[in-house]
């Protein structure tokens, strides 16, 4: 691909947004529509599974020293296309080079997700208070809790990057794990996906036993009815 430059030719700033650009065009061109990485602002998250996510990665000393210079990249458009499904997230990153980015996140054990889907009984509303993190402080403390939480330690996450980068982890990658907070930010259910849990699951005991709760006082009305409206009313459709 043309465009390519060395360290010792550096483009500036301004001239990188605008190959990055050039390239997606030409990627897009070839491969059809891709899934770039859009920061609105200096923020580059702003709700609650988004900033999480970076939260968690910074909150690992050696891990937040390597990631650091990958947060101008995202910032900047340099992430032509990330996508996020079970257990892995591929990137397309524009840099000297176009670099294709892989992470493979490991799933959450059945015995974490056990004990997180316990601590959440009767304390999650619906979908919509759980992706717009509206739950108790003591319940966002179990999710980013290190090592027993919802989200993956460094030794859970392999990553790897065709740049001629020796380092273990290069910018691209970097910037890709910052990506990830950016997406979440828009798409928090992608997060369950990712560690590969139903999301459901946190908030069935408290659906469960609020329908207990509506059926009891439900008089003279059928029980289909109160599903129907009330199912609806709870889940927030
Ligand atoms: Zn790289």
């Amino acid at each position: 691909m043309s465009w390519r430059y060395s360290y010792y030719d550096k483009p500036s700033v301004a001239e990188q947004r605008k190959i990055a650009e050039a390239r997606r065009k030409e990627l897009e061109r070839k491969h059809g529509e891709l899934q770039p990485i859009v920061i609105e602002g200096k923020k580059i998250a702003r709700n609650w599974w988004g900033i999480a996510w970076n939260k968690n990665l910074e909150s690992y000393a050696d891990l937040a020293n390597r990631i650091e210079r990958g947060r101008s990249y995202c910032k900047n458009g340099f992430i032509l296309d990330l996508r996020i499904s079970e257990g892995e997230i591929t990137a397309t990153v524009s840099g000297s080079s176009v670099y294709n980015v892989k992470i493979h996140i490991e799933k959450l054990s059945a015995g974490k997700w056990g004990s997180i889907v316990a601590a959440c009984a009767k304390r999650v509303e619906n979908i919509g208070t759980l992706v717009e993190g509206r739950f108790p402080q003591e319940l966002a403390d179990v999710f980013m809790k290190q090592g027993e939480g919802l989200f993956p330690n460094p030794k859970e996450i392999s990553m790897s990057c065709d740049c001629p980068d020796f380092a273990m982890l290069c910018k691209h990658i970097a910037a890709v794990l910052y990506g990830v907070g950016a997406r979440l930010d828009s798409d928090p259910l992608l997060f369950f996906q990712l560690r590969g849990v139903d999301p459901g699951e946190l908030i069935k005991k408290s659906v469960e036993e609020k329908m207990r709760n509506l059926l009891a006082n439900a008089g003279k009305k059928s029980e289909r009815v109160i599903a129907d409206n009330d199912v609806a009313r709870l889940f927030g459709v």
